[in-house]
């Protein structure tokens, strides 16, 4: 069960804090949100984390709703006792004091280090499509917003569901790092 105090907390944490001073949706034309179900064969969306579905009452027309089975797709291990996880793909813009903690966040994700040190990290999946992630160092995003993403996942990390996440999640960043470099190199040798 999720603690729904935490989540509250860590959705006001991210309120009103912004990636940049100005909007960076002017970058890309909000290209992670109006690009998410571009393509209907491959909808790219977002994940609703444990306790959030419950914060939308079916009056938001600007998402489909898609529910994704724990058997078909790769979530934190203690999620799966979920059967399925609520996943949003968006068709215009939001009404954004709805919007869900991942879009609160992006493009930043958490990575636990051994020592339980949390780091804000481009999140890999933001890699290639979110153009911050070509432009700007984390370090270079308004500080107020690494800030806050810092502190918003540190009050999830108490809850075991989402210290889970954030372990899953470590281990894909890890992962990514040990991927060996072959096949950038290949593409080098290409051009
Ligand atoms: S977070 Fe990245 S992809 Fe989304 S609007 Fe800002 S620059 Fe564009
Ligand atoms: S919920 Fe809002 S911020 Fe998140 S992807 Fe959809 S339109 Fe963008």
């Amino acid at each position: 069960m999720a603690d729904l105090k935490l989540l509250a907390e860590a959705r006001r944490i991210l309120a009103n804090v912004t990636p940049l001073d100005f909007d960076c949706g002017t970058l890309c034309g909000h290209k992670c949100c109006t690009e998410l179900s571009a393509d209907p064969d491959q909808e790219l969306g977002v994940y609703l984390i444990p306790g959030e579905l419950p914060l939308f009452d079916g009056t938001e027309d600007w998402l489909k709703w898609q529910f994704h089975s724990v058997k078909d797709y790769d979530f934190a291990p203690t999620w799966e006792k979920h059967g399925q996880v609520p996943f949003m793909v968006c068709h215009k813009l939001c009404d954004r004091e709805k919007r869900p903690f991942e879009c609160r966040t992006y493009p930043l994700a958490p990575f636990l280090h051994a020592d339980g040190r949390l780091e804000m990290r481009y999140a890999h999946w933001a890699v290639g499509f979110c153009p911050l992630t070509e432009r700007y160092k984390v370090e270079q995003l308004r500080p107020d917003f690494v800030a806050a993403t810092h502190r918003a996942w540190s009050v999830l990390l108490q809850d075991p569901e989402m210290r889970d996440h954030v372990t899953w999640l470590t281990e894909q960043f890890k992962a990514l790092d040990e991927l060996p470099l072959t096949a950038c190199e290949d593409d080098e040798d290409e051009g």
